[in-house]
């Protein structure tokens, strides 16, 4: 066991892998389709989901949610990790900080829909010239009577075509915070959202991730997130959060990839041995997993720490050292998977082919690895080395 569990723990981690397991059969099929399985299919899985109190399973319970610990929520990821073409995003996680700031009516016009499963939100930051510079973006966001006129075009808009309202940031035009972030809440149907073009991405997915123009989008100041000026503030919570929730995924899909491929090595036969007799099977499988169980040490103690409530630069500076280093053990479990697994590695029906092209985004998105790797050298400048025995140096 990498870290104490309750009976409580258990009991999350084994729903999840009940879902997990029953979502597995359905991957080839969603492969073959570009990820989309029919819409009753996708509707049982997210009743299942329901079932097994896994949606809005980080929101607090008052509004609906499943009120899991972080510990419980990457376990949870863990299990869903395992699974391939994001049939596992039935177990949805709502902007977990969101409630904390919103006021009664975005709480009964999109939060609490959303912890529902009635409403789903999709993410609008990035820009064709801002990815790793979020401060670069150029969406603006200009006063008019009692409301904002929404300018801009952003690249990658994840679920963007299942989602029905956007978090949208751009900078304000004018006041007292002129020039600094600000989030809002789009509806997808307002005028002046336009869908530009939906690129293929690597992975089959039924997410898709347009570059959607904001044009002249007139939205009440109702629809303004917390402060003007706090736009950032959102962000680096969300960024926190998902970095984390990435390091969980990795790990689950390291687990499987070892899993399955040590299945394989078993029982494959080359010159007469199987190949799991020849040290060079065994020995990139003894890798693997050394380095999968160093990522879930520090996921679950990142986890930990952010339940025991720990200093929020030395949370961030963790889910950065948990998503760079369990992302990064992943794409090399898948590398030497594929290769376990010879020209069957190479076909889109094994797991180890598809691990190895959905993977390897989890080293861009959220902030790519050379970014987390800023992060934590700019926290090991103003903290020591202590940041690495989980918390400041004295
Ligand atoms: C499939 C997919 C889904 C996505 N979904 C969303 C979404 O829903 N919403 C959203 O807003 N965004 C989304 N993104 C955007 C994603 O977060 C960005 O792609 C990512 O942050 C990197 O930005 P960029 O692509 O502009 O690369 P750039 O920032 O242009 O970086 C290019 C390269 O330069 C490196 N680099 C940049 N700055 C530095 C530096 N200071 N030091 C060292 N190296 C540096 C980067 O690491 C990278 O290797 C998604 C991206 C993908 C691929």
């Amino acid at each position: 066991m990498s870290h104490p569990m309750s009976d409580r723990d258990r009991e999350v981690q084994a729903a999840a892998r009940t879902l997990a397991d029953e979502l597995i059969p359905h991957e080839v099929e969603a492969e073959m389709s570009g990820g989309a399985l029919p819409p009753e299919v996708v509707e049982s899985h997210r009743a299942r989901a329901r079932e097994l109190g896994l949606q809005a399973m980080n929101m607090p319970e008052d509004l609906g949610g499943g009120g899991l610990t972080a510990f419980q929520q990457v376990l949870v990821q863990e299990q869903i990790g395992r699974v391939t073409n994001a049939l596992g995003w039935v177990v949805t996680t709502p902007a977990g900080w969101l409630p904390e700031v919103a006021t009664e009516h975005q709480l009964d016009t999109w939060v609490k829909p959303t912890i529902r499963g009635e409403r789903h939100e999709c993410y609008a930051i990035t820009e064709e010239n801002a990815g790793s510079d979020t401060d670069a973006i150029e969406a603006t966001a200009r006063r008019e009577d009692d409301g904002y006129v929404l300018n801009g075009v952003k690249w990658h808009v994840t679920s963007f075509n299942l989602a029905d309202h956007v978090f949208f940031q751009a900078k304000l035009t004018e006041g007292s915070h002129a020039g600094a972030p600000a989030l809002f809440i789009v509806d997808v149907d307002t005028p002046g959202v336009r869908v530009v073009r939906t690129p293929e991405y690597s992975h089959s997915y039924a997410d898709e991730h347009p570059i959607v123009a904001f044009e002249d989008v007139r939205v009440p100041a109702a629809n303004l997130v917390g402060e003007e000026g706090d736009g950032m503030r959102y962000a680096y919570a969300w960024f926190r959060y998902e970095r984390l929730m990435i390091a969980a995924r990795s790990c689950g899909a390291a687990d499987r990839l070892i899993d399955e491929a040590t299945a394989f090595a078993r029982d494959r036969v080359a010159f007469g041995r199987p190949i799991s007799d020849y040290q060079a099977i065994q020995f990139s499988l003894a890798d693997s997993l050394t380095e999968l169980w160093a990522a879930r040490l520090m996921t679950y103690r990142t986890a930990q720490e952010i339940d025991d409530g720990e200093d929020l630069k030395v949370q961030h500076a963790h889910c950065s050292m948990a998503k760079l280093y369990a992302s990064e053990m992943a794409n090399r479990v898948a590398d030497r998977a594929v290769q376990i697994f010879g020209g069957r590695g190479y076909m889109r029906e094994n797991v180890a082919e598809r691990f190895f092209r959905e993977l390897r985004v989890d080293r861009i998105w959220e902030g790519t690895s050379e970014i987390q790797r800023a992060i934590i050298a700019d926290q090991l400048f103003k903290r020591g080395v202590g940041l690495a025995e989980g918390g400041p140096a004295t």
